[in-house]
């Protein structure tokens, strides 16, 4: 092992891991990031099929890092309007951005094009990455520092271990840290389709008995679609011939946009809620799915996670001021908002797909209720407003 010791080491090169490490370099620290895939690439010619719809403050903080100028022109499309209806009948939820008095409520954003502007600003910045090197355990080095052990058997020594290394973390299992976790018995279907009419910069969402059904708007006229469904439901129909995908899909999404046809393969991701705790042991934090797997119906994981990556910046911010660094108080403060924000909102996510998979007579007036509420001018512009990270 080197006898260095590096301030920060962090496990996990997505974009919360290298987000994470661009800024604490760019705050004067030494970094190191870790990832067992190779370098992320994004391609001119083949969409991703993993997109985020990033609300205004990750925008900002991805702005902060310097990266949003390398995006604009790469298929990066804003949305303008969102619309949120329920099968079982009432008024849809509808808002947009000229009412909250903003140019958009926020960007359609591909995982590739992200993760590998973050990465090639992390190396250009002095981040030491390490493609193709996973961490694989850890040793406890006296109160003040972490030993990582790499897959490939190098160990290394650092003050802090970041995990960002995704909802499986190693670190976390490494670290000891418990975790609480409901399975929806659901997946995901994630694929790209041709609406036969313009999307008009509107993410539309359609809650149905099964599941929400996103159509995200994407820069080159295409909707990305996330169906969540029952697992048997979503395993036939990522299973089934295009034309009988298509004549679903119409049906489940009320033709919202017209014909639907399907442009892409199929994807199903499992649907969970996953609860890191505490997501800070000793000299170990977890930051994104790490720390927490959220229900995809509000498009907030991505979201989430990038405000614990803007929460630990902040933290570090106001410490430089003082002429201080990040601390064990510091990380602890940190860690009890990230905590409280984020089991908020995970038991939220899943307080709305309860009420929403059901049919019963109480939860349908209940949504039928909650969504004429929304309309109401002043409440509706507070939740769109926070919704939207504004
Ligand atoms: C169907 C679906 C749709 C979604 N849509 C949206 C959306 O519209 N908006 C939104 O905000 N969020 C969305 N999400 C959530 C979003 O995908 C996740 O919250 C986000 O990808 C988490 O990012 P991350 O960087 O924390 O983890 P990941 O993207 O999982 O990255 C983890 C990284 O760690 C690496 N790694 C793994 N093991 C190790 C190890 N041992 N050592 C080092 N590195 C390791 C991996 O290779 C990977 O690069 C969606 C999720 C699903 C399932």
């Amino acid at each position: 092992m080197s006898r260095e010791t590096i301030d920060v080491l962090v496990a996990g090169g997505g974009i919360v891991g290298s987000a994470l490490a661009l800024g604490l370099r760019q705050r004067g620290l030494e970094v190191g990031l870790l990832d067992p895939l190779p370098a992320p690439c994004w391609r001119e010619d083949a969409h991703d099929l993993r997109v985020y719809a990033l609300a205004a403050d990750a925008r900002a903080l991805l702005a902060a890092l310097g990266l949003w100028p390398a995006l604009r022109g790469r298929r990066v499309s804003p949305y303008v309007a969102m619309e949120v209806w329920d099968a079982a009948g009432g008024r849809p939820w509808r808002i947009e951005a000229g009412r909250l008095g903003v140019p958009q409520l926020g960007h359609i954003v591909e995982h590739a094009l992200l993760a590998e502007g973050l990465r090639t600003a992390a190396l250009a910045a002095g981040v030491r990455c390490e493609s193709g090197a996973g961490l694989a355990g850890l040793e406890a080095d006296g109160e003040d520092a972490v030993i990582a052990r790499l897959d490939d058997g190098r160990r290394l020594r650092s003050r802090w271990l970041f995990g960002a290394d995704g909802a499986g973390s190693t670190v976390r299992r490494a670290a000891g840290i418990g975790m609480d976790v409901c399975d929806y018995a659901a997946s995901g279907l994630v694929a790209l389709l041709q609406p036969e009419r313009p999307h008009a910069a509107t993410c539309w969402q359609r809650f149905l008995p099964t599941g929400p059904l996103a159509l995200l708007p994407c820069a080159d006229g295409r909707v990305s679609i996330v169906w969540s469904l029952p697992e048997p439901e979503a395993r036939r129909l990522a299973a089934a011939p295009a034309a009988a995908f298509e004549a679903e899909l119409v049906r489940a999404a009320d033709r919202v946009l017209g014909g639907l046809r399907l442009d892409s393969e199929r994807r199903l991701f499992p649907l969970r809620r996953q609860l890191a705790d505490p997501p800070l042991r000793g000299r170990v934090a977890l930051f994104g799915d790490a720390a927490h797997v959220v229900h995809p119906l509000a498009g907030q994981g991505m979201n989430l996670g990038l405000r614990d990556v803007a929460g630990l910046f902040e933290v570090l911010d106001a410490a430089r001021q003082r002429g201080g660094t990040l601390s064990p108080a510091r990380l602890a403060r940190w860690a009890r908002r990230r905590r409280s924000e984020n089991h908020l909102a995970a038991h939220a996510f899943e307080a709305i797909h309860r009420v929403y998979s059901n049919d019963a007579p109480l939860p349908v007036a209940l949504r039928g209720w909650a969504l004429a509420a929304a309309n109401l001018p002043p409440l509706g512009r507070v939740l769109w407003r926070h919704a939207a990270g504004l």
